[in-house]
């Protein structure tokens, strides 16, 4: 049985995942998709009360300026452990607001974490070891217009992309695709008022014929 409250919702697809959407303040490990090591870019540095599960603790937190990257759905604060404070200034020589506001950071997900409550073994998000390079910034080119394909409300550029690649065949953006469809509309009404006059010369020529 499906509880009612289910039934509103749609099941999960393609390489939709567990975790991705859960709910929570900060980026925790399972935010990241398998196999991707996603860079962002650092917005501020906090030091702060943070809710945990284990109560709250007086912690330092990155914000990102993402909202959305490839390989976190929802870029979320992190908060930085002692292992990623080393690395950042390991990487960036210093850990002041001045130094880190603007930095990239790539992240990965060690698998071999002590959890600080059961003593085990845990999946942590940490910091690679080395800046990183900027995001491939070379964007995609529509194959229609010839320029730079963007994102549009909530869909990245590099989504737009796929989505009309999937639909026409070729990468193209938004503004061309919107034109295709358009056109593509009123080639149906002209075919339906094309019909509908071979109908009428038809009939006209049948009443001239005296048929
Ligand atoms: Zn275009």
């Amino acid at each position: 049985m499906i509880p009612d409250e289910l039934k509103k919702a749609k099941p999960m697809t393609g390489k939709e995942r567990l975790g991705a959407n859960r709910d929570s303040e900060y980026l925790g490990a399972e935010d990241i998709d398998p196999g991707v090591e996603p860079i962002l870019t650092i917005d501020h540095i906090y030091n702060s009360r943070v809710t945990l599960q284990r109560g709250k603790e007086q912690k330092d937190v990155i914000t990102f300026k993402e909202e959305r990257v490839n390989g976190i759905r929802n870029v979320r604060p992190l908060i930085v452990n002692a292992t990623n404070r080393k690395v950042l200034r390991k990487i960036y020589k210093a850990v002041d607001a001045q130094t880190l506001e603007g930095k990239l950071v790539q992240l990965y997900i060690d698998h071999n974490v002590r959890d600080p409550s059961t003593g085990e073994k845990t999946d942590g998000i940490r910091i690679k070891p080395k800046i990183p390079m900027p995001p491939r910034t070379e964007p995609i080119i529509c194959a229609e217009c010839g320029k730079p394909i963007m994102g549009v409300a909530s869909y990245t550029a590099e989504e737009i992309a796929a989505i009309n690649a999937k639909r026409f065949g070729v990468p193209i953006c938004a503004e061309c695709s919107k034109k295709r469809r358009e056109a593509s509309a009123e080639q149906k009404t002209e075919e339906v008022i094309d019909a509908d006059q071979r109908e009428k010369v038809s009939d006209l020529t049948a009443a001239l014929k005296g048929e």
